[in-house]
């Protein structure tokens, strides 16, 4: 079972990101112009056709794919969907663009910062052939069929290669990772502040804008539904400005990323009242300490 309907044509695929159920989202729009919200990682490939052959849709029928950002598991299954789905057009942003075009820095970044043994695991993204994408600026609108429209909305901040897809009359906002790790049943958020081109000021502006758009409902990667929206928008904003400022602290004070993750990990712990995370939600608490010093350390 990879597809559960979340919304008014929309259902949310679980791409079981290394074997893990709930840990990362991709979600599809149905109607005329069937539509992939994120990809999953390349290793997560099959699991995503297998979403959609649960509902019915062949990999020929998509019309539209749109990785969210160039994150491998968002995007990195791009390549290999995108010559599956032979009639789809590929929209991201216009920094997204070159890295899909080309993944060969972005998969010698990720090595840096996850490790080969880990990359294996992650999968391999496939270059997309730049003449099936189409570059998104500030805003794109993308007509779905059947009365439903979509707008693709520059989210930088946690990448500045970002964008949420709002579809406009059923006011649902996917997200991507402008919102914190709300993973179901881990009663806390986490925010989502990784290495190397997190910005927090950008990210929490994003919040701030996204706020402003009416959404009823959240489509989160990271994992499933919100509708309490406000809140989860709100607590995304207050724990990345205080993660920023607490690991600032404690580098201040000489304590490593080991150390700083592993007071976050408690932290988080206690938030969510369970003595010991899964062990996604720790690597999770890791990557965004990681993220949030090396922003420190750019910005020193
Ligand atoms: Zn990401």
């Amino acid at each position: 079972m990879y597809a559960t309907r979340v919304a008014d044509r929309v259902y949310m695929l679980d791409t079981f990101a290394l074997g893990q159920a709930n840990t990362v989202a991709a979600y599809v729009i149905t109607g005329p112009k069937p539509t992939l919200v994120d990809c999953g990682y390349a290793s997560s490939t099959q699991s995503v056709l297998a979403g959609l052959a649960e509902l019915g849709i062949m990999p020929s029928d998509v019309r539209y794919i749109i990785p969210t950002h160039v994150h491998l598991d968002h995007a990195g299954a791009a390549g290999a969907l995108a010559r599956e789905m032979v009639d789809a057009e590929v929209f991201a942003h216009e920094r997204a663009v070159p890295h899909l075009a080309d993944p060969t820095k972005l998969v010698d970044s990720a090595t840096r910062v996850f490790g080969e043994e880990i990359m294996a695991m992650y999968g391999r993204p496939e270059p997309i052939p730049s003449g099936r994408m189409t570059a998104v600026g500030k805003e794109l609108h993308l007509a779905l069929g059947d009365g439903l429209s979509a707008t693709l909305i520059h989210a930088p901040g946690h990448a500045p290669h970002q964008v949420s897809v709002l579809l406009n009359e059923t006011r649902v906002l996917l997200t991507a990772d402008s919102v914190g790790i709300v993973y179901p049943g881990l009663r806390t958020l986490i925010p989502t502040t990784p290495p190397p081109s997190l910005d927090p000021h950008e990210l929490v502006s994003t919040v701030r804008s996204h706020k402003q758009l009416g959404a009823k409902a959240l489509l989160t990667p990271h994992f499933g539904i919100r509708t309490d929206v406000d809140e989860v928008l709100d607590a995304t904003a207050a724990k990345v400005t205080s993660w920023v400022k607490d690991v600032a602290d404690m580098a201040a004070r000489g304590s490593s990323l080991e150390d700083i993750s592993d007071a976050m990990q408690l932290r988080v712990g206690r938030e969510a009242g369970s003595a010991e995370l899964p062990i996604y939600a720790k690597i999770s608490i890791r990557t965004s300490v990681m993220g949030v010093m090396h922003y420190l350390s750019k910005n020193a």
